[in-house]
């Protein structure tokens, strides 16, 4: 019983997904305003899940990959912390609950007849359409790296393959073997996310028995997230390990050569490095970006006051593809977006009054066992952006007990967050 527009071939893409979202109630109640959401991520899941809840409206999902690989917590998974089935969930617990979930990749938008087109060619109308595509990678931003190049020299910043293949690639390298991680110009996904994963690295060298390898880090910002906390950790944890190279000292990114494991820098040459992980420059996701929805930045502009696109009423733009101000790219702040984005939807489709918007993100990093910082912010529209009215960063050399405390409150986060999105 599938709706006028989408393909049987959508529907009974992926097997027991397609029996439990057959089975849906939901699919029954059509004369509910249809919200259409593309993307199953932070972002996504979690404006599902708070649209559900309301239970005035039909809530389509759209999300090609049957599993999603939480790569929010993939550093904890390098470092040795925790399993790969920690991070990977299905979709068969948001079908149960109502969500009709679409297996396919959404192709394009006709914004003018708010219609989704599936790569199947399947199309599906809308009433009010979330986007939280994630990011894309711009790979011509690193001279001499290219897609075909992404094996030779994994980003890992995406999806599952990536992170078992830069797994594996560290798993290889020797004691007294170098890697350089590449880190992304401003804005990315993440801030703290390629120093935690430098940390999480060495962490797994020093306790395999190679604890003479190195790392440095060739950075094109001057500063990074946490960078006090992440310097001293490094000193601390693994002396001689972590080298950050700022752009003065660096003297800048020059090159790269994936046959031969070569990084060149306006200072330096390193030959047969034993891994590159080069971090690339991002943008908003292709469908969002496809659709007119991003300006000249890349990625897509919102209203602070709701993450409705400042180019399309219609359209809300929610997670990491979205940039209204000094909220980072968090799945905490994916999931705050999407209680804001989903009330404002609501709101304006029954002639309710806005609630006022308010969003939050804390990233907490490991940087060794029982050793976690956090980086937390209070973030509201001002003047049109979102801006930050409460911010909070762990202190140096802060006792054991509390780094400890820290790390649980990042595995509950954890819990929770992946339990709200997919439980
Ligand atoms: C190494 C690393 C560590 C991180 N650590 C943390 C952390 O500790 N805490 C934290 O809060 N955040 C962390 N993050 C950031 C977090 O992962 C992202 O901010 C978050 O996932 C963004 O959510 P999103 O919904 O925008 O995108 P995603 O979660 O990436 O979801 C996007 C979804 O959209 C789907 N999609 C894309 N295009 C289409 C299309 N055309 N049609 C249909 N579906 C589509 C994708 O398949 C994907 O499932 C980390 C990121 C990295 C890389």
């Amino acid at each position: 019983m599938a709706r006028a527009g989408v393909s049987r071939r959508a529907l009974l893409g992926g097997s027991a997904l397609a029996a439990a979202l057959l089975c849906a109630p939901h699919v029954a109640a059509q004369a509910l305003p249809r919200v259409v959401i593309v993307g199953g991520g932070a972002g996504g899941a979690n404006a599902a899940r708070t649209l559900l809840r309301d239970g005035r409206v039909e809530v389509t999902l759209v999300e090609p990959e049957p599993l999603y690989v939480a790569v929010f917590h993939s550093n904890l998974w390098l470092g040795g912390f925790i399993d790969f089935a920690a991070l990977a969930f299905g979709y068969q617990g948001l079908a149960r609950a109502g969500v009709r979930v679409v297996p396919q990749r959404a192709d394009a938008i006709d914004r003018e007849r708010r219609e989704l087109r599936l790569a199947d060619g399947g199309r599906l109308p809308y009433d009010r359409l979330i986007l939280s595509p994630g990011i894309d990678l711009d790979y011509d931003s690193v001279p001499g790296w290219s897609r075909a190049a992404e094996t030779a020299m994994p980003h890992a910043w995406k999806g599952g393959a990536q992170l078992r293949l830069l797994k594996e690639r560290l798993d290889k390298v020797p004691d007294g073997g170098l890697i350089v991680i590449i880190a992304p110009p401003n804005p990315f996904r993440c801030p703290p996310a390629p120093y935690e994963r430098a940390s999480m690295m060495a962490h797994r060298l020093k306790t395999t028995g190679r604890g003479g390898a190195r790392i440095i880090i060739v950075d094109p910002k001057p500063k990074f997230s946490m960078q006090g906390l992440f310097q001293e950790g490094w000193e601390g944890h693994y002396p001689g390990m972590v080298e950050w190279m700022a752009p003065d000292i660096s003297d800048g990114l020059v090159s790269v050569d994936p046959a031969t494991g070569t990084v060149v820098t306006g200072f330096e040459t390193y030959r047969e490095a034993a891994l590159v992980n080069v971090i690339p420059a991002q943008k908003a996701g292709a469908i969002a970006r496809g659709a007119g929805l991003a300006d000249a930045s890349g990625w897509c502009p919102v209203e602070a006051a709701s993450m409705a696109s400042a180019l399309d009423p219609a359209v809300f733009v929610i997670g990491d593809a979205a940039i209204g101000g000094e909220i980072p790219k968090s799945a905490f702040a994916a999931g705050s977006q999407a209680d804001v984005a989903a009330r404002a939807l609501l709101a304006g489709l029954f002639g309710e009054a806005v609630p006022p918007a308010s969003y939050a993100s804390t990233c907490w990093s490991l940087i060794a066992a029982d050793d976690a910082v956090k980086v937390s912010g209070h973030y509201r529209p001002v003047d049109g952006r979102i801006r930050e009215v409460e911010g909070t960063v762990s202190g140096a050399r802060e006792p054991a007990a509390l780094r400890r405390r820290q790390q649980e409150e990042n595995a509950d986060w954890y819990r929770a967050m992946v339990a709200g999105m997919f439980g």
